[in-house]
């Protein structure tokens, strides 16, 4: 297969305009789950920054468990997330969930999200394996590592485009966490696959103190990077606020990642 090991031993080190992922340094995503407003992404976007985070991340097409939730500000929200990452020098990542949209949100962005509930979505995966920009393949609410590995293979045979892999979690009778993070799954991952492997303790835990720690426990596993939700006002986000950190939590949780990193 052309996304694993054994087709490719040596790691991908993917490209993202310039920014390297993979290469064996560990790379920090991180800003709001949904794009709220342009003065909210900018702010998010100064934080992100100062924590050392190169890539930007906001929802603009948002999946959401009630249809009566915030569905995202669409093309708007790409706007603002496009100015705020060039405004801080940043990279942009973003969601994409249907394949009518693949080509106005590869304009205004630098890594397509493949969300969880469209692991499995196999047109959307060959079709945006053919935009030649690198995705981020969340792994599937109750996705198999066999079945993420195969997710990419659709992505991988299609085109262009590079994969990493994002472990955000999956489903299990345990409820004291929104998921189970799969720690395992990023040298599992490692093993298998060429492509690089980040963590998504946001999503993996869904409990914003919970957030830190996994994220630690991320670059001793052997993560080339993660993605974090933070919001300037995480109590009055319009999604996901209870999995945010604040300004102070996340420039904390990005002294204890660097200390860690290296000492990698
Ligand atoms: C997100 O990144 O905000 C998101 C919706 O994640 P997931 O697809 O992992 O649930
Ligand atoms: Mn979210």
């Amino acid at each position: 297969k052309l996304s694993s090991r054994e087709f490719h031993p040596d790691n991908t080190v993917v490209d993202v305009d310039g920014l390297k992922i993979g290469d064996g340094s560990f790379v920090t995503m991180a800003g709001p789950c949904s794009i709220e407003g342009l003065d909210q992404i900018r702010e998010t976007a100064r934080m992100a920054k100062a924590g050392g985070a190169s890539v930007l991340r906001g929802g603009a097409f948002k999946p959401r468990t009630s249809p009566y939730a915030f569905q995202g500000l669409e093309e708007e929200g790409l706007k603002y997330i496009r100015q705020a990452a060039d405004e801080f020098d940043m990279k942009v990542i973003t969601e994409v969930m249907d394949e009518a949209h693949i080509d106005m949100v590869a304009e205004y962005s630098d890594i397509l999200q493949i969300g969880a509930r469209n692991m499995q979505n196999y047109k959307l995966l060959s079709a945006v394996g053919q935009t030649g920009k690198p995705i981020g393949l969340k792994r599937g609410i109750a996705g198999t590592i066999d079945e993420w590995l195969n997710a990419a293979e659709y992505i991988a045979i299609s085109g262009k485009s590079d994969v990493i892999f994002i472990e955000r979690g999956i489903r299990t009778y345990e409820t004291a966490t929104r998921n189970t993070f799969d720690l395992s799954a990023i040298p599992i991952i490692k093993k298998l696959s060429h492509f690089p492997v980040i963590a998504d303790p946001s999503h993996g835990t869904g409990v914003w103190d919970l957030v830190t720690p996994m994220a630690r426990a991320s670059v001793a596993a052997g993560a080339d990077g993660m993605i974090v939700e933070i919001h300037p006002d995480p109590a009055n986000a319009w999604s996901d606020g209870q999995q945010s950190l604040n300004e102070k939590t996340y420039l904390k949780m990005m002294d204890e990642v660097n200390i860690l990193v290296k000492a990698m």
